[in-house]
């Protein structure tokens, strides 16, 4: 069985650690790989040679910076199956959503190629008299970023490649659940040119973030992942006077009015809610059906009766197994949790079987009717194909419960009224809106902006943002004296060079 090996100053390098994690396959329990929870020394040893590194690279032209990014986009698009089929086997989805987890990633490599106009600063001439006032990006130093298991290739892609375009270097914490597709994708970024030391890729768990956390020579912490973890870094790091960002848990509602038609609705609810098993900080796990519209629910019902899990090789799959045995426990538990609080678990797919993989964590499509906003299952992060259904009367309570709700990170309007989508898109408290589109995440030019309890921190992920996060901005006011040498220095100068 394979041990992960990290990557120290360029070097993949075996820990000397005696403590490993496991990492299960989904759909067999297999052991697949171990994970180092690396001692203190080697993640120290990958801060002081990410370090160096930096001291190096800031002063590299951006032209060369970018040239890697380049590189680097070309490499992950060549290996794309490759590294899907590694996705798929770790962490379970199916190959169509793994390679829809890369793309969303080398996206960002492709918009870090930008990087000689992102990292243009301001400038304005005449401030005062015979005086500019301009402004540069610089690197903050090295960056550390602490990534989730549910999207193995676009959520580390999200991170460094922004953050070493920018002149930074990058210790890169993956998911100990999915090392691997970390691993492939580190692998390609050194044969993209990019000199060593610039990412760093350690491992481990609650311990090692916390080296990472009190280490002098870290600049800025990138997280995603859930809500308890994501408060304990944000709150750790800010409290050392760090740079943070925690992107975190999320309850997305989808807003179904009455004049939509069913088959624009139905199909786009179903892959929103049931898609990559639900594990997706952007899945709808919450849908509103306002006034009439609730007539499509048996439709609703009666479609994802014909949907099924399976391995991430069966094109008929609509979606792989959860992560973890645990995983599926905890889901199960919150799903006897609704039963007794009253909601009405009109699909159950608790009994769900998959040909050939009987220990597989599967889990067929669930949905919960009658569903009242005081109930676990609507207060906490399923993060599984479970959906609730309230039924309102109006846009007006649809609003209500959206905004009374902890998280921001997403939301949907179904309408064909442009006045409806427009009043839902100004009142609504959610950072993320999508109008006929059931998972608005935006492309890499803007930014990943949830809100609420779904991020802590200012400053989001990708795009201008993550430019800004990634980068400190210096602004130099300088004056010059032309009326006084008019008749002096510069004309002498001048004169002197001429002779
Ligand atoms: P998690 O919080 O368990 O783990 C995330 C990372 O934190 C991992 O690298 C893990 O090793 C590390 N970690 C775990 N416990 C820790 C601790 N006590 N101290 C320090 N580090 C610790 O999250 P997960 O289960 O891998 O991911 C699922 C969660 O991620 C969901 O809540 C989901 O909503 C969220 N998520 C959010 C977004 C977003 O953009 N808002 C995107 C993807 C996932």
């Amino acid at each position: 069985m394979e041990t992960i090996k990290a990557l120290i100053n360029g070097n993949f390098i075996e820990s000397q650690t005696k403590q490993f994690v496991e990492v299960l396959s989904p759909l067999t329990q297999e052991c697949i790989a171990k994970v180092p929870c690396m001692l203190e020394e080697e993640i120290n040893e990958a801060v002081k040679s990410a370090n160096e590194a930096y001291l190096q690279w800031k002063n590299t032209p951006i032209m060369a910076r970018t040239r890697v990014m380049l590189k680097y986009q070309a490499l992950i698009k060549d290996n794309l199956e490759e590294l899907a089929t590694i996705l798929s086997m770790e962490q379970g989805k199916t190959f169509d959503d793994a390679k829809g987890d890369l793309t969303r990633g080398y996206e960002v490599v492709e918009f870090a190629c930008s990087a000689p106009t992102l990292m243009m600063g301001e400038t304005v001439e005449n401030v005062a008299k015979e005086m500019n006032t301009f402004s540069y990006k610089q690197p903050l130093g090295v960056c550390a970023g602490i990534t989730p298991f549910n999207f193995p290739g676009m959520i580390p892609l999200w991170m460094f490649p922004l953050a070493i375009v920018a002149g930074n270097a990058f210790i890169l914490k993956p998911s100990e659940m999915v090392p691997k597709t970390a691993m492939r994708l580190a692998e390609l970024f050194l044969e993209s040119g990019v000199p060593k030391g610039l990412l760093q890729v350690v491992h481990g768990q609650k311990e090692q973030v916390d080296i990472l956390l009190e280490h002098p020579l870290i600049k800025a912490y990138s997280f995603v992942g859930s809500p308890k973890v994501g408060a304990y870094i944000y709150s750790k790091a800010t409290h050392n006077l760090k740079r943070a960002q925690a992107l975190v848990g999320a309850k997305n509602h989808m807003v179904i009015m009455p004049d939509i038609n069913e088959t624009q609705v139905i199909n786009a609810l179903i892959g929103a809610s049931m898609g990559a098993a639900g594990q997706r900080c952007m899945a709808i796990s919450v849908a509103i059906f306002v006034g009439d519209s609730k007539k499509y629910i048996p439709r609703l019902i009666e479609k994802l009766k014909a949907i099924k899990p399976g391995a991430w090789n069966d094109p008929n799959a609509a979606y792989g197994p959860l992560i973890t045995r645990a995983s599926l426990k905890r889901v199960k538990d919150l799903i006897e949790t609704g039963i007794k609080e009253g909601a009405n678990l009109i699909l159950d797919g608790r009994n769900i079987q998959v040909e050939g993989y009987p220990d597989g964590n599967w889990l067929g499509p669930c949905v919960f009717t009658q569903v009242k906003t005081h109930m676990e299952i609507y207060k906490r992060e399923i993060f599984a194909p479970v959906l609730c259904i309230i039924e309102v009367n109006n846009i007006y309570e649809a609003l209500e419960i959206i905004n009374q709700n902890e998280f921001g990170n997403g939301t949907s309007i179904f309408t064909n009224s442009l006045s409806c989508a427009n009043y839902f898109i100004k009142e609504v408290t959610v950072g993320q809106v999508g109008v006929n589109v059931p998972i608005p995440v935006p492309l890499p030019f803007f930014s990943f902006t949830g809100w609420k309890g779904s991020f802590y921190g200012d400053l989001h992920a990708y795009g201008k943002q993550a430019i800004n996060f990634y980068t400190e901005t210096k602004t130099v006011t300088q004056k010059y004296f032309l009326e006084a040498n008019k008749e002096g220095i510069v004309f002498n100068f001048q004169e002197n060079h001429s002779k």
